[in-house]
């Protein structure tokens, strides 16, 4: 058993961003373990432009993007265990990690960034009826065969959910020669943003079908077609079922955040998101454990996965250096109301809440012309008028700390969608 100041568990960009941060603030003995044979994460496979608008003010591809973290990190000399898969994290902290130089081994630091990112959610957790041929595959495996492996999984596409991997796999399968038939949503709304369902469909004359569902996989070896319905009411309606004749279905219908080592070791996860609930420092129920990025929430932009996480890393940096000392202050619940389906955080303590706090969070609707509103018990503290709001985009309000702490004696905040 090593001790350590910080371990951070993934390196993708939160887990880069979160080290970056951490060094800067002055942690010197810290180390990211990735279990990959790269830094970089989920982003190495999105070789498509359109990251770091916000970051660089440039548009870079995935790896690009990545890039410029790690290169960061190595300037700063960071140490990155490759191809390091963490097994297990105790509810002391203790990380048991296992590599072939190393074989399995065990650090126990005094604070810990989670940052292990997500999984996308298998055709096993959809309940689609129909035979288990080859050709079905969730879009970001088809994204990693095509862009990493240099596979055309299938010719003629049918693709289920309009998630922004979706679509985004619809623009790069067309490209690549295949035809992609249609889009398939089970809402009545697309997933993603609004950007990627023009530049990706409507571009490329790829038909949404909202409100539908696949009902039917036929063939036994390979897909030989997809047939689709319209859904009411959450149920397919009979006689209005298509058929389409393709050899391959990719799946892009949510993505969870991976978080097996964060309940083994006891932190409490938020049910709405699937990641853990954290307070405004970003750190989870046991104290000295922060998380940031798609283990928290699933982000739609990868610029903010950075910022949340410098803000994780500069935290787990004062967790180390302030000598890990709770802070013995009040804490308020942060509630969600009238279509705001999650916050995070989920708690805010006022008296450390700096300069300001960051507050996102998604709707669990689409709408229209309507005031975004955060109340401390019963006084408005924040307003802001939104002409749409929909589930694909998250939303950002920044709440000052002067404000916070002059109404910490409230019993909590609420945030909620009023009329503008
Ligand atoms: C398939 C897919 C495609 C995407 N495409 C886009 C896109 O086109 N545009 C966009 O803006 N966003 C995209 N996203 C969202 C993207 O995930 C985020 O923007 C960003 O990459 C999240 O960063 P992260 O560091 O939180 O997670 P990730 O990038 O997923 O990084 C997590 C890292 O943790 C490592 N890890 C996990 N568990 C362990 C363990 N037990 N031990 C060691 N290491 C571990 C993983 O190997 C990985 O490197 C995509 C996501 C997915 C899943």
């Amino acid at each position: 058993m090593k001790n350590v100041d910080l371990v951070i568990i993934g390196g993708g960009p939160a887990g880069l961003a979160a080290a970056i941060a951490a060094r800067k603030a002055g942690v010197q003995d810290l180390v990211i373990l990735e279990r990959d044979k790269e830094p970089g994460g989920i982003l190495n496979q999105c070789i498509h432009n359109g990251f770091g608008l916000h970051t660089f003010k440039e548009e870079l591809t995935g790896p690009e993007y990545a890039a410029r973290f790690a290169e960061q990190a190595r300037e700063l000399g960071i140490p990155c265990k490759l191809n390091t898969m963490v097994m297990d994290l105790a509810a002391d902290k203790t990380v048991t990690a296992m590599n072939r130089e190393d074989g399995l081994f065990q650090l126990h630091p005094k604070a810990v960034v989670l940052a292990m990112g997500c999984r996308e959610r298998p055709r096993g957790a959809l309940n689609i009826p129909g035979y288990r041929p080859a050709g079905i595959y969730t879009a970001g495996t088809a994204q990693r065969l095509v862009n990493m492996e240099g596979y055309l999984p299938g010719r003629r596409v049918v693709i289920l959910g309009s998630g922004d991997i979706g679509l985004i796999m619809a623009r790069r399968m067309t490209l690549e020669g295949a035809k992609v038939l249609c889009v398939a949503e089970l809402m009545p709304y697309s997933g993603g943003l609004k950007r990627n369902i023009v530049q990706c469909l409507d571009d490329f004359g790829i038909p949404l079908k909202l409100s539908h569902t696949v009902v039917d996989i036929q063939g036994k070896e390979r897909v030989e077609g997809v047939t689709i319905a319209r859904v009411e009411n959450g149920k397919p309606v009979p006689g209005t079922e298509e058929h389409f004749d393709c050899d391959t279905l990719l799946l892009s219908c949510g993505l969870l955040p991976e978080n097996e080592l964060s309940r083994g070791a006891g932190v409490d996860l938020n049910p709405v998101t699937g990641g853990p609930a954290v307070n405004e420092s970003l750190e989870t129920s046991i104290p000295g454990v922060f998380a940031a990025g798609n283990v928290l929430h699933v982000h739609d932009l990868v610029d903010f996965v950075s910022e949340e996480a410098s803000a994780a890393g500069a935290h787990a940096a004062a967790y180390i250096l302030g000598g890990e000392q709770e802070a013995d202050t009040r804490t308020l619940p942060v509630r969600c109301e009238n279509g705001v389906r999650y916050t995070v955080p989920t708690t805010l303590r006022p008296a450390c809440a700096g300069d300001t706090v960051t507050l996102r969070f998604r709707v669990a609707n689409v709408y229209k012309n309507k005031k975004v509103a955060v109340y401390a018990g019963d006084t408005c503290i924040f307003s802001r008028k939104r002409p749409v709001l929909a589930p694909g985009e998250m939303e950002t309000v920044l709440l000052k700390g002067d404000v916070l702490r002059a109404h910490a004696d409230a019993a909590q905040l609420t945030v909620t969608l009023e009329e503008a």
